[in-house]
């Protein structure tokens, strides 16, 4: 965090008049390393799975959550102290005070467990409210006077993609499996979040429902993941280490399209630079399962500091959503295909987008004697490379701006910097996770040659001014 706030890659919001829990701004460099994340989840899911993509409102009226089921079921157990009015979520007090977990259970058993076990506010040691059923959406109202309408910010992005499907049925040349990806922000009005970047008020989002027949959740491709070994937690508590070929023969994984997905994420997770070791597939247990789902899978990050953090889930919603906007605003969503008409059903492979930015920056920071860094996969770094001059005389920095000018042309992000020593400017790129720089000095005046230095092992090579566009490309 410290590095974090120093550079630029994230700090609290609204700082300057005390902050809000919650939410959290990306500075420069970590709005480039975001971006990054976010492409490459793109070229995953538009290019490699052939998906469409779309972009629907954050805010949307109280029709789409109502028949959603978020208005009613979209909740956490709340308690608030009778003295001092600080809230909490009752099942995590308990959690905290009993070291069992409350997964589950319901109001009236919460009420007689803080009673049973004389939980007071850990605040001021007040006594404890009734706990009741909180609602985790942002309210809000569109338009003026009488005509001012409910409306609420999304919790997630799937919902606003369901809307407007028989227009991307029509858009997808009317085939099954659709898959379409939203990426985008969504908004949950936590109880307490305490937890940094982990749990945040306004998060971001990559979604992606794979429409399919109710009968078809199997893949062609199969085999492109079928080898990864992985751990695996069953809702029973049963744990394995196995291929996820294995997974599905012995009906650990049922469907075979979850199973597909998250090897497709584990493999996309270990491109963004994520620890491999440190994931973990989990299965929701019943009790814990959200009320659309029939099977959710997750895959978790093992933090050193946050302990286990869930980066996507992995579900299958069945036709539970379609048929329940179809039931309220009356409108078709059934398929005539292949020769049967039926109502789509729905696998779908949620990531966050924040907690794996999180993830990717605790995996990929390094304390080596002399210094600290990001060892940054390219895709992901903030830049391609540091281009600077190794003295401020004798034309080095003019050579120096006239070959960031060609990485510009070339369209390769760079940055160019001229002050201090060069060993500090090779310690400011490091810290950043930049993974080369490039260093004019004068060779380069004589024999058009530049020197490159690798981040992660500090070896300088002589590469021609000429070929610098193509070796950094690659
Ligand atoms: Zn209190």
């Amino acid at each position: 965090m410290d590095i974090s706030k120093r550079r630029g890659i994230m700090y609290p919001s609204f700082e300057i008049y005390g902050g809000v829990s919650g939410f959290y701004d990306y500075g420069p460099i970590g709005s480039r390393i975001k971006q990054n994340i976010e492409q490459l989840i793109r070229d995953y899911y538009v290019i490699d799975e052939e998906c469409l993509e779309v972009k629907c409102p954050t805010l949307s009226p109280e029709a789409v959550w109502i028949a959603s089921g978020h208005l009613e079921n979209f909740t956490d157990l709340m308690t608030e102290c009778l003295k001092c009015g600080e809230a909490y979520r009752a099942d995590h007090l308990i959690e905290e005070h009993t070291k069992k977990s409350c997964e589950g259970m319901h109001i009236s058993q919460l009420d007689d467990l803080i009673e049973k076990n004389r939980i007071k506010c850990p605040k001021c040691g007040g006594n404890l409210d009734k706990v009741y059923n909180y609602n985790l959406m942002f309210q809000t109202f569109v338009g003026p006077g009488k005509d001012k309408e409910s409306a609420y910010l999304r919790p997630e992005t799937a919902q606003t993609t369901y809307l407007a499907f028989r227009r991307l049925w029509e858009a997808g040349r009317k085939k099954l499996p659709l898959g379409v990806l939203q990426v985008g922000r969504s908004f949950r009005n936590e109880i307490s979040p305490r937890q940094g970047i982990i749990r945040l008020r306004e998060f971001n989002q990559a979604e992606i429902q794979f429409f399919v027949e109710p009968d078809k959740k199997s893949i062609e491709n199969f085999d492109q993941v079928s080898k990864i070994k992985t751990k695996i937690a069953t809702k029973d508590d049963k744990e394995f280490n196995i291929s996820l070929e294995n997974a599905v023969k012995k009906r650990i994984i049922k469907i075979q399209m979850i199973a597909y997905f998250l090897g497709r994420s584990l493999q996309l997770f270990e491109e963004m630079g994520i620890n491999p070791k440190a994931l973990k597939l989990r299965q929701h247990k019943d009790e814990e399962r959200a009320f659309y789902s029939t099977d959710t899978w997750d895959i978790e990050y093992i933090s050193k500091i946050f302990g286990k953090i869930e980066l996507v889930g992995v579900s299958d919603r069945t036709d539970y959503d379609l048929k329940a906007h179809m039931d309220l605003s009356k409108q078709d969503m059934t398929v005539s295909y292949e020769g049967k008409k039926f109502i789509p059903h729905v696998v779908e492979i949620a990531y966050g987008i924040d907690r794996p930015f999180y993830c990717v920056i605790e995996s990929c920071y390094r304390e080596e004697k002399d210094r600290a860094f990001f060892k940054f996969p390219q895709e992901i770094a903030p830049y391609r490379a540091g281009i600077f001059p190794l003295v401020r005389k004798d034309n080095l920095p003019e050579k120096a701006r006239e070959i960031f000018e060609l990485m510009k042309k070339e369209r390769i992000h760079t940055f160019y910097d001229q002050t201090g020593s060069i060993g500090k400017r090779y310690a400011r790129a490091d810290e950043i996770g930049i993974p080369e720089c490039v260093t004019i000095d004068y060779e380069t005046m004589e024999d058009n040659t530049v020197t490159v230095r690798d981040r992660d092992t500090k070896k300088q090579i002589r590469v021609g001014v000429d070929e610098l566009c193509e070796f950094l490309l690659k």
